[in-house]
C-alpha cells in the first residue's frame, strides 16, 4: 500500500526546477490529499542542493504545509548529476524500497548561441540526452502505477529546425525505438565532426538537437510504458521563455510561470482523459512537435 506519494525534480537548487519544487508543494497541498507528499530536489552540486533546501523551506514556511510545520509536504535533498552514473544509482538506492511517482527531468545545460563544434555537441548531448536517458533508464523500472515522467523539452526544438524532411520523419516515426533514436542522435554527432551537419539536414544547434532527442525520447518511454500495461504517463513540455540563468534577463516569464506546465503535468487529474500518451505540451495544451 502506498503510504506516501513521492516526487524528484532534477537541476532544482535554481531556476524553473527550483520553482517546479517550490510549486509542486504549492499545488499539492491545495489539494488537500490525507496521502503525504515526499520532494526530493536534487541538485549536481549538494552546498547549492542544501542551500537552496534552506531557501525553499524558509519561503514555505508561512505557508504550513511542510511537514516541520504541520503541513503533509516534505523536502529533502539528493546528490544528482546527469552525467555521473554512481549518482544516479545511489538516488536509486534510496528509492529502491518503494518505489516512487512523479520523475521530473528539469536539468540541462546551453552554450552560448554561437558556441558550435564537436565538443560542445557531445557535452550539450552528455547532459541533456545521454544523461536524461540514464536517469530513466535506470529509475523508470521504480516508478509505481499512475505515475508521471515529465520532460522539460523546448520549443528550440520543434522538428522544423531540422531542414532535412527525411531527419523529421526518422524523429517522428510512430516505430522509433531507443536504439533507433540513439542512432540519430549518434549519426548528428558524426555529421559535425566530418563537417557535414548542414548538407545532411541538421541545423548548427547542440541544445536544440538535444531537446528534439529528449522529445524524442519522451514518446517511445510513453510508447514503452503503453504497451508494457504499466499505466504511466510521459509527456514532454516547454515552459516558455524563462528569466533564469539560462533564459537571461529578458525572458517575458517569471520562474513560477515556467514551473507551471510541468507541475499541471505531474499533479492534474485532467491530464489524463485530456490525450494520448507521450505528447509535447506548451501553457497546458499539447501543441505541435
Ligand atoms: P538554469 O540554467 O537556470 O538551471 C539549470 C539547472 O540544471 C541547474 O540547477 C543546473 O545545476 C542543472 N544542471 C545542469 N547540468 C546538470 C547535471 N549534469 N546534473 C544535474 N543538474 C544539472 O536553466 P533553466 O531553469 O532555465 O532551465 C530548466 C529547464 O528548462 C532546462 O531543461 C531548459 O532546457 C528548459 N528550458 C528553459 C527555457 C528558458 O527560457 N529558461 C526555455 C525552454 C526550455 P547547476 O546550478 O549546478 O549548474
Amino acid at each position: 500500500v502506498c503510504v506516501t506519494k513521492v516526487a524528484l525534480v532534477t537541476g532544482a537548487n535554481k531556476g524553473i526546477g527550483y520553482a517546479i519544487v517550490r510549486n509542486l508543494a504549492l499545488n499539492y497541498a491545495k489539494r488537500s490529499s490525507d496521502i503525504p507528499l515526499t520532494i526530493f530536489m536534487t541538485a549536481r552540486d549538494p552546498n547549492l542542493g542544501q542551500e537552496s533546501l534552506k531557501k525553499i523551506k524558509h519561503e514555505l514556511k508561512s505557508e504550513q504545509i511542510l511537514k516541520d510545520d504541520g503541513g503533509n509536504v516534505d523536502l529533502k535533498f539528493l546528490r544528482l548529476d546527469l552525467t555521473d552514473e554512481q549518482s544516479i544509482k545511489d538516488v536509486k538506492g534510496v528509492l529502491a524500497d518503494d518505489g516512487f511517482d512523479i520523475l521530473i527531468n528539469n536539468a540541462a545545460i546551453a552554450f552560448g548561441r554561437d558556441e558550435f563544434d564537436v565538443n560542445v555537441v557531445r557535452f550539450t548531448l552528455a547532459t541533456n540526452f545521454y544523461g536524461t536517458l540514464n536517469i530513466c533508464n535506470h529509475l523508470y523500472p521504480l516508478i509505481r502505477p499512475n505515475g508521471r515522467i515529465i520532460n522539460v523539452s523546448s520549443s528550440a526544438g520543434l522538428l522544423n529546425i531540422l531542414s532535412s524532411s527525411k531527419l523529421r520523419k526518422e524523429f517522428s516515426r510512430d516505430d522509433l525505438d531507443m536504439n533507433g533514436l540513439i542512432g540519430l542522435m549518434k549519426k548528428f554527432e558524426n555529421d559535425v565532426e566530418k563537417n557535414k551537419w548542414k548538407e545532411e539536414g541538421w541545423p548548427t544547434k547542440a541544445y536544440g538537437v538535444s531537446k528534439i532527442g529528449l522529445t524524442a525520447m519522451t514518446k517511445v518511454f510513453a510508447r514503452r510504458a503503453d504497451s508494457e500495461g504499466k499505466n504511466i504517463l510521459v509527456h514532454a513540455c516547454c515552459p516558455g521563455w524563462v528569466a533564469t540563468d539560462m533564459g537571461g534577463p529578458n525572458a517575458p516569464r517569471n520562474l513560477d510561470q515556467g514551473a507551471k506546465t510541468p507541475v499541471y503535468l505531474a499533479l492534474d487529474e485532467d491530464v489524463v482523459p485530456k490525450t494520448k500518451n507521450g505528447e509535447f505540451w506548451r501553457d497546458e495544451k499539447v501543441v505541435p512537435w
